[in-house]
C-alpha cells in the first residue's frame, strides 16, 4: 500500500511512515529517507559522513489533487563530514533547500500557470505571487534555448528564422524569434535592444549559427548588424506584409493630410486599405470622384497597388527591374509621402528583393502575437516586462519541454 502511494504521489528515494488526515481538505504524509541515498561532502566530496543534528519535521506542500492539499512531512538532518569536519545540510530528493513545496508542487503550480493568472493558480495552490515568480523564472530562461528545440535545429539542414516585435505596454517592445519553416517559437526576449538580442545570439551554438539561410524581420535598422554579424550565411528578408503595409501607411497618410490641409472629408479609408481586385462596383465609382479631384491620392493608391503585384512575381531578375521601375517613377513625385516611401524603398532594396530569393515571411510569427495577446488579457495585464516574457513562454511552448534548458539537468 504505501508503495502505491509512494508510486502516484512520485516521490523517489523515500519509505512512507503513515498517512493522516490532517482536516478534509489536507492530507499528510510522513516519509522518510531510504538508507540507501547517500549523501556527499560538498566540500570534499567524500561519502564518509554522519549525522550532527537532527532535523525536525516540517512540511512541504506537494500536489493539489482533487482540490485537496497533500503535504509531504519529512527532516532534513544536519549533517558532518568525517574527512573535513565540514557541517552540512542533507539533501533530500524532489525537495530543495529552505523550500516550503517539492518540487512537485512548483511544477504543478507553474503547469496550471501556463493556462491561468498568477491571481487564480495563487488561489488555488495558496502561493503566493513573490513564490510563484521566482518558480517561473528559475524554469523559464528566454535567453537559452530549450534542449528539444537546439535537437530539432540540429537535424535541420537549413534554418529560417524570423524576428518580429510586439507591444508590451505603448512602445515598449518585446522581441519573438521563431523557425518560420518548420514553425516553432524559439524565444521572447524582453526587449528589441541590442543588447537581449547578443546576449541570446551567444548563447546559440556556432553549428546553428551557419545553418540559419534566411532571417525574416520588419524594416527596422535595430538588428540588422548582430544578425549579419551572428549569421554570415543568413540572408535578410524584409517580410512583405511589411512592405505593403508601409506604402498603405503612406496612402492613408496622404488622405489625412489632404484632409486637414483643404478642410474635406475625404471618407474612403476602408476602399484604400483593399485590394483593387476585391473593390465593390460602388466602391470603385466612390474612389473615383476622391481621386478626380486629388490626384495625388490616385498616385499614393496605384503605388500601393503596384507594390502589392511586385509579389506575384516569380523571378528575381523581374522583381528587380519593376521595383527599379517603381523607384525611379516615384522620383518624379510631387507628395512628400510617397517621396519618403521611395527613400524606404531604396533604402530596403536588397532585402525587400531577397525575398524572391528566400520566399519567407513572418506570418507564423505575427500569429502568435494573436495568442500572446489571448494571455495578456487573460491575466489582466503585466507590470513588469521579464516576467510577461517568461509567462508567455510558458503558456505557449509544451509544458512538458520546460524541463530541458541545459541548465536544468539535475
Ligand atoms: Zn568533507
Amino acid at each position: 500500500m504505501k508503495n502505491v502511494i509512494l508510486n502516484f504521489l512520485e516521490i523517489q528515494g523515500y519509505k512512507v511512515d503513515s498517512v493522516n488526515k490532517r482536516n478534509d481538505q489536507e492530507l499528510i504524509v510522513r516519509i522518510r529517507k531510504k538508507k540507501s541515498y547517500k549523501n556527499k561532502c560538498p566540500e570534499c566530496g567524500s561519502q564518509r559522513i554522519s549525522c550532527h543534528a537532527k532535523g525536525q519535521y516540517r512540511l512541504k506542500k506537494h500536489s493539489n489533487f482533487q482540490e485537496k492539499l497533500i503535504y509531504l512531512e519529512v527532516k532534513r538532518d544536519r549533517l558532518i563530514c568525517l574527512k573535513c569536519r565540514t557541517v552540512f545540510l542533507e539533501e533530500l530528493s524532489g525537495i530543495k533547500k529552505y523550500s516550503r513545496v517539492s518540487g512537485n508542487f512548483t511544477k504543478q503550480s507553474l503547469n496550471y500557470l501556463a493556462k491561468n493568472s498568477f491571481n487564480e493558480v495563487g488561489k488555488v495552490n495558496g502561493v503566493g505571487y513573490q513564490t510563484l515568480k521566482r518558480s517561473l523564472y528559475n524554469y523559464v530562461d528566454p535567453y537559452e534555448l530549450l534542449t528539444e528545440k537546439i535537437k530539432s535545429l540540429e537535424k535541420q539542414t537549413k534554418i529560417y528564422l524570423g524576428l518580429d516585435g510586439q507591444s508590451f505596454r505603448g512602445r515598449d517592445m518585446v522581441l519573438t524569434i521563431t523557425e518560420v519553416v518548420n514553425r516553432e517559437l524559439l524565444t521572447i526576449l524582453p526587449s528589441e535592444g541590442q543588447t537581449d538580442l547578443r546576449h541570446f545570439l551567444e548563447r546559440l551554438d556556432p553549428e546553428i549559427r551557419v545553418k540559419v539561410k534566411g532571417v525574416a524581420m520588419d524594416m527596422t535598422n535595430k538588428h540588422i548588424g548582430l544578425i549579419e554579424r551572428y549569421f554570415p550565411d543568413a540572408l535578410i528578408v524584409i517580410d512583405h506584409y511589411h512592405v505593403i503595409s508601409c506604402a498603405l501607411m503612406h496612402l492613408q497618410k496622404v488622405r489625412t493630410t489632404l484632409q486637414a490641409a483643404r478642410r474635406i472629408e475625404i471618407p474612403i479609408k476602408k476602399e484604400l486599405d483593399k485590394n483593387r481586385e476585391d473593390l465593390t462596383e460602388l466602391e470603385e465609382l466612390k474612389m473615383e470622384r476622391y481621386f478626380r479631384l486629388f490626384p495625388e491620392l490616385l498616385e499614393a493608391y496605384l503605388t500601393k497597388e503596384n507594390i502589392r503585384t511586385l509579389y506575384h512575381r516569380t523571378k528575381y531578375d523581374e522583381a528587380k527591374e519593376e521595383l527599379e521601375k517603381l523607384i525611379i517613377k516615384l522620383a518624379s513625385s510631387k507628395e512628400d509621402e510617397l517621396k519618403e516611401l521611395r527613400r524606404t524603398l531604396i533604402h530596403w532594396k536588397k532585402e525587400i528583393l531577397n525575398y524572391f530569393k528566400c520566399r519567407i515571411t513572418n506570418a507564423y510569427t505575427e500569429g502568435l502575437h494573436t495568442k500572446c495577446k489571448l494571455i495578456k488579457r487573460k491575466s489582466f495585464g503585466f507590470k513588469n516586462v521579464e516576467t510577461y516574457v517568461r509567462k508567455l513562454i510558458l503558456g505557449l511552448l509544451p509544458f512538458a519541454l520546460l524541463w530541458g534548458y541545459t541548465h536544468f539537468s539535475t
